[in-house]
């Protein structure tokens, strides 16, 4: 075994045998039905390496991940006219803060929390039918995973549908403001199915190696994106990728990393690897408790804080 491979099998372990879960999200009511026992790791390293243990092949609920990509497939269309739409400063406030929104008039704090990710969602869906923009979205995944048999699950989708009140207000107050131009429930439908995609650890740590090597994907040498946009996603990413947990994060992980409500983390490691993990209990700031702990043990075991060992 390599020493990535006994590092991510020793952490996996550990997580296990852990009882601290954290509690799975109640407020869409399909996610609280997952098993708060599930852990899942798998880190790709720059030579293509894997190293994966737990249940790195068990599809979950990406959720807010998903807005990494919808970001990067915004600003792929629209250029950097995407910031005038929305900021790239820290919340400091909860992922579906109402008020901050009010204070800001109608423009979201970054592109991560839910009021940004339904701007950015708006931008991709202008011009085009909602099944379309969802076409687009799903397939750029399936590209960068290297997998189409990725889906989304529509009982995911539709159970955020019937109770995402909080995201129809978000949506409802940028209106107000023309933040949004399509109709709010054709921004919110394809909002609700993009965060619904299902997708696996190796897979999203497949997805996301773009990310850690400036912009290009290392096994096929095809270019996602300037290394440039790269970096400055990246940095979005450590500064509002866990909403008011994202200080933690950057303090106790030190990676650029985006959490969604299923449970996963995306981790960036630059020119090293790129990292998913699973773990559906979450924090009271809605990251993945266990997620969060076991790549602090990663990034402090292998020295790959960007800060330093
Ligand atoms: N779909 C979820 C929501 O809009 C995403 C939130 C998250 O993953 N933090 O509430």
């Amino acid at each position: 075994m390599s020493n990535l491979e006994t590092v991510v099998s020793e952490i996996v372990d550990e997580m296990r045998q852990r009882t601290d879960r954290g509690e799975v999200a109640r407020y869409i009511p399909e996610l609280a039905r997952v098993d708060p026992g599930h852990f899942g790791l798998a880190v790709i390293g720059a030579d293509g390496t894997v190293a994966a243990a737990g249940d790195c092949d068990v599809p979950f609920s990406i959720q807010s991940i998903s807005k990494v990509f919808t970001l990067t497939l915004a600003l792929g269309m629209v250029g950097d006219k995407l910031w005038r739409r929305v900021g790239r400063e820290p919340s400091g406030s909860p992922f579906n803060s109402v008020v901050q929104l009010e204070y800001e008039r109608g423009i979201p704090r970054n592109p991560f929390i839910n009021a940004g990710a339904i701007a950015v969602t708006d931008l991709i869906l202008s011009g085009h039918q909602p099944r379309e923009a969802l076409g687009e979205i799903l397939r750029f995944m399936q590209f960068l995973a290297q997998d189409a048999t990725i889906t989304i699950d529509e009982a995911v989708a539709a159970s955020e549908q019937r109770t995402g009140f909080r995201n129809v207000a978000l949506a409802n107050y940028m209106k107000s403001f023309e933040v949004i131009d399509n109709p709010v429930e054709y921004t919110l439908g394809v909002y609700f199915h993009h965060c619904a995609i299902s997708m696996t650890c190796r897979q999203l740590a497949v997805a996301g190696r773009f990310l850690a090597h400036s912009g290009r994907d290392p096994s096929t040498g095809l270019s996602v994106v300037q290394a440039e946009r790269a970096k400055r996603i990246n940095a979005v990413m450590l500064t509002c990728g866990h909403y008011d947990g994202s200080g933690e994060f950057a303090y106790r992980v030190g990676l650029p990393g985006k959490s969604g409500v299923g449970g996963g983390i995306l981790a960036v490691a630059p020119g090293r690897a790129s990292i998913a993990v699973w773990a559906p209990g979450l924090d009271a700031a809605g990251n993945s408790h266990l997620g969060r702990i076991a790549l602090e043990r990663l990034t402090k075991r292998l020295g790959w804080s960007i800060f330093g060992e």
